[in-house]
C-alpha cells in the first residue's frame, strides 16, 4: 500500500526548525499501514529535514549556532548571486529527505526524536510531502 500526503508550512525567521511529528503521525494514521516506512520529503533548495532532539530547546538553538559558525551568511565569499548560499549549503546538509520505520501503526522514533522542517532562508510558505509505505 502507498499513501501520499503534501502538507504546506508557514516558517518564521531566516532560520527556523519546526516538528513536524504530528503531521507526519497524522499521515500514518491516515494510511492504515501498520508495518513499513515513512519518506518524508522537502522539495526545496534552502530547506531541509532532519531527526533530532525535541526535549531540550537548547538542542535546536545549538545545532543552528553551529550552522552559521560553520556556514556563515557572507558577502562577497559565495558565487551563487541569489545571495543565499549559505541557505543552500546549509540545506544539504540536513539532507532534503528522512525515512522512519512503522511498527503497530505508529513511528518508530526514540524517546527524545522529533522530526524537524529545517528553514534556512525564510520566512517562507514550504511544502513536505509525506509517502507511506507497507502494509
Ligand atoms: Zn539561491
Amino acid at each position: 500500500m502507498i499513501h501520499t500526503k503534501t502538507f504546506e508550512l508557514r516558517t518564521s525567521g531566516r532560520d527556523d526548525f519546526v516538528d513536524i511529528t504530528p503531521k507526519v503521525s497524522q499521515a500514518v494514521s491516515e494510511s492504515k499501514v501498520s508495518r513499513g516506512l515513512v519518506s518524508v520529503y522537502v522539495p526545496h533548495t534552502t530547506a531541509g529535514v532532519t531527526i533530532n532532539e525535541n526535549a531540550d530547546p537548547d538542542v535546536i538553538h545549538d545545532i543552528l549556532g553551529s550552522l552559521d559558525k560553520a556556514v556563515p551568511w557572507r558577502q562577497g565569499f559565495y558565487q551563487h548571486n541569489e545571495g543565499n548560499s549559505a541557505a543552500h549549503v546549509k540545506s544539504s546538509m540536513m539532507g532534503c529527505q528522512a525515512t522512519v520505520p512503522i511498527e503497530a501503526g505508529r513511528l518508530v522514533l526514540g524517546t527524545w526524536q522529533s522530526i524537524f522542517f529545517t528553514e534556512f532562508d525564510g520566512p517562507r510558505t514550504r511544502r513536505v510531502i509525506v509517502t507511506v509505505t507497507g502494509e
